[in-house]
């Protein structure tokens, strides 16, 4: 097989490298091989020397429909050709999403609307602050809700930093660290143990309903139920941050299919197909305290909330989804890719774990199913770098870090899952013999 070309990456990087630091305008974007990418189209991506890629990366997950879906395109030109953005009032786009959201999402009472998941997780964890005047928050060992200090602590920390205290960055302050305890995931025990040791101090649980920022944990039956009980009988929020779960699982997020109905959710990525846009919802009684309606107390802002190209975007997304039958298609893909590299696995005799749920998954180098962050420290990351960088030479684009998820969109087709299947069975022969 021969080693694709990226001259012109190589070069364009360097220049890159010269404007900014490392060369890429987000942390873990910097990988080898470095690619400069120019067009996307659908379920492909192409880089500057004209490689294609089938693209499962999705960006880290906005893309439910494909790249540059003609509906939605169409709709943001429409919006664009007619308005963009004001500084005051309301948008009528803004209100036609915010119906469909709050209509969909079964704890949307209200809704409102910022740029990025950050900031939805931001917003969300002050109100809860305000409401139950608490200071504290639980989130769980490597699940990711964005940048801020609230949050940014025990993500994808080294194996014995798990469980200790591990901020995420330098510059953050000890106060929101400290004040940001970190549970288990799937382990009501220690949550429960968590909330007696903290009485009466925590304002907000914060979790990911499925853990798909370490690939795809799933929550073994009865915990996202027990994560419900547990806030409401001690007096916390229920957050569901639902930025990669939303829209992607289910046009009424992943609560929807759980039947859990957290106080407060925020939503991102798939809710635009690839355009900025988040939001957080939840019940009337909390929304109100936003000080969007006058009197309220707790500071929602942004300059650029409800820009016509996100919104025109979002609703575009939603009534595809209203109208095609786009989650069965991408669950049916996704079921044919996890069913065919599990046969793969048991043909070449190969131990790895193949999770995902809808049109996700991930393969671990490892045996049993992972419950846990700390399960997937048994995960072979050297096997994996090998093994995605062999697919990438052969087209197949998948997330460079070992233990992240792929992607499946409304765009690629049955064609495109048999020829990754095919590439992965060759990739995983050439490793065993090698
Ligand atoms: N929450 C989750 C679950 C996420 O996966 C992410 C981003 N990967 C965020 C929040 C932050 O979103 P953004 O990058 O848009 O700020």
């Amino acid at each position: 097989m021969a080693v694709i070309q990226t001259n012109k990456s190589a070069m364009l990087y360097s220049e890159a490298n010269q404007y900014t630091p490392g060369g890429v305008h987000t942390s873990i974007r910097n990988v080898d091989p470095h690619l400069i990418f120019t067009t996307a189209d659908g379920a492909y991506i192409y880089d500057a020397d004209g490689n294609r890629y089938i693209d499962y990366q999705a960006a880290f997950g906005p893309f439910v429909l494909g790249h540059r879906h003609p509906y939605v395109t169409e709709k943001v030109i429409e919006a664009i050709q007619r308005t963009d953005l004001f500084g005051v009032g309301t948008t009528d786009l803004e209100i036609r999403l915010s119906e469909k959201i709050c209509r969909h999402v079964p704890s949307a009472d209200m809704v409102l609307f910022c740029n990025s998941g950050s900031e939805a997780t931001y917003h969300a964890i002050r109100l809860s602050r305000a409401v139950t005047g608490r200071r504290k928050l639980i989130k769980f060992q490597g699940c990711y809700h964005g940048w801020h200090d609230y949050v940014a602590r025990n993500m994808l920390s080294a194996p014995d930093m798990i469980g200790k205290r591990d901020p995420g960055s330098a510059g953050m302050m000890d106060e929101a660290v400290d004040n940001t305890l970190v549970c288990t995931f799937n382990d009501l025990d220690d949550v429960e143990q968590t909330f007696k040791a903290n009485p009466g101090e925590i304002a907000a649980l914060i979790v990911e309903p499925i853990q798909h920022n370490i690939g795809c944990v799933l929550p073994q039956p009865g915990f996202l139920q027990g994560l419900r009980e547990l806030c409401t009988q001690y007096g916390a929020l229920l957050i569901f941050d639902e930025v990669i779960t939303g829209f992607r699982h289910d046009i009424g997020g992943f609560q929807k299919v759980a039947g859990i109905t957290p106080d407060l959710t925020t939503m991102g990525k798939a809710m635009a197909n690839g355009f900025p846009i988040a939001a957080v919802a939840g019940k009337q009684s909390l929304m109100e305290r936003f000080n969007t309606k006058p009197g309220g107390d707790v500071w929602f802002a942004g300059t650029y909330n409800g820009h016509a190209v996100g919104t025109a975007a979002s609703i575009a997304t939603l009534e595809m989804m209203e109208r095609h039958n786009v989650h069965e298609y991408i669950f049916r893909l996704g079921e044919r890719m996890r069913q065919g590299i599990r046969d793969i696995h048991q043909r070449l005799g190969i131990k790895a774990y193949v999770a995902g749920f809808g049109s996700v998954w991930t393969t671990y180098f490892l045996e049993n199913e992972p419950r846990n962050y700390t399960d997937l420290m048994q995960n072979d990351a050297e096997l994996y770098v090998a093994y995605r960088r062999k697919l990438l030479e052969r087209g197949i684009f998948k997330l460079p870090m070992n233990i992240k998820r792929n992607h499946i969109s409304f765009s690629h087709t049955e064609e495109d899952i048999d020829y990754t299947l095919q590439c992965i069975e060759d990739v995983l022969k050439e490793l065993k013999e090698s």
